[in-house]
């Protein structure tokens, strides 16, 4: 479903992303794993086109993403977001939040957004709270509605960069939760996280980033109980 092909990206002298090349099948979990500052969320970002590539490409459901214009709006509302700050419209109800994209993008009808949004905020445990403001709502429940906005645009992908990373512990299962009930429902999902919890539970690869390369990438099963490269060993050795 996605392709990156030999993606580099720099800011000014620094050299973000050197030459990455993975993908994402349809229906499977990647998760990025790796130490901060290595390039985890900038390739989340050059795959959802927030950030532009200086070469190489990103492939979605075998077309090439553009750098501009329409076809880039099209590739990218088949691709969801969810970012640690949970990005909210602080000014409209949580609804509104969930039906405002398929309204617009999907040009779906009030009566259909809004049928969907519930049932969106529904899966994930929210629908109760769909005529509060974010600002009602806690931390878990807010990024629980931020999930439910990707979904109601039906992405092919869903990209999580640090989804529980804002949240207090008490939250975070919450949230790791729907996302284990969306990588059991088949979503592709691309999920940059420090929970290894869930990179054992949902994962089927694991990508270890370090220095803007992917250093290695395996099962899970693999990945945490024989880390092949050096990096990868001590990174373990000080999350584990
Ligand atoms: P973290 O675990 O802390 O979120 P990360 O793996 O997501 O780290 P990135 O945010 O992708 O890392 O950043 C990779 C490198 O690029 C870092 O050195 C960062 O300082 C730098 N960087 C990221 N965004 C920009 C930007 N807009 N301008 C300049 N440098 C940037
Ligand atoms: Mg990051």
């Amino acid at each position: 479903l996605v392709v990156v092909d030999r993606i580099n990206k720099h800011f000014g002298d620094l050299h973000v992303l050197k030459d990455i090349s993975t993908t994402v099948a349809k229906g499977e979990v990647v998760v990025v794993i790796g130490p901060s500052g290595s390039g985890k969320s900038t390739l989340c970002r050059a795959i959802n086109r927030l950030e532009t590539i200086d070469s190489g490409t990103i492939t979605i459901d075998g077309k090439v993403l553009p750098s501009e214009g329409a076809e880039l709006a099209r590739l990218r509302a088949d691709v969801g977001m969810v970012f640690q700050s949970f990005n909210l419209f602080a000014h409209k109800t949580i609804l509104e939040n969930v039906t405002l994209a398929p309204m617009k993008v999907r040009r779906l009808s009030k009566k259909d957004a809004e049928s969907r949004g519930m049932e969106m905020l529904d899966r994930v445990g929210v629908a109760n709270q769909a005529g509060k403001m974010p600002a009602q709502l806690s931390g878990g429940q807010q990024q629980r509605v931020a999930i439910a906005r990707s979904l109601a645009m039906e992405p092919k992908l869903i990209l999580l960069d640090e989804p529980t990373s804002a949240l207090d512990p008490e939250m975070i299962n919450e949230v790791l939760d729907v996302m284990v009930g969306l990588a059991k429902d088949g979503m592709t999902m691309l999920v940059v996280t420090h929970e290894m919890g869930f990179a054992r539970k949902a994962a089927d690869r694991v990508l270890f980033m370090a220095d803007g390369m992917i250093e290695e990438e395996a099962t899970p099963e693999k990945f945490f109980t024989d880390p092949q490269s050096p990096r990868a060993q001590d990174f373990l050795s000080k999350v584990l």
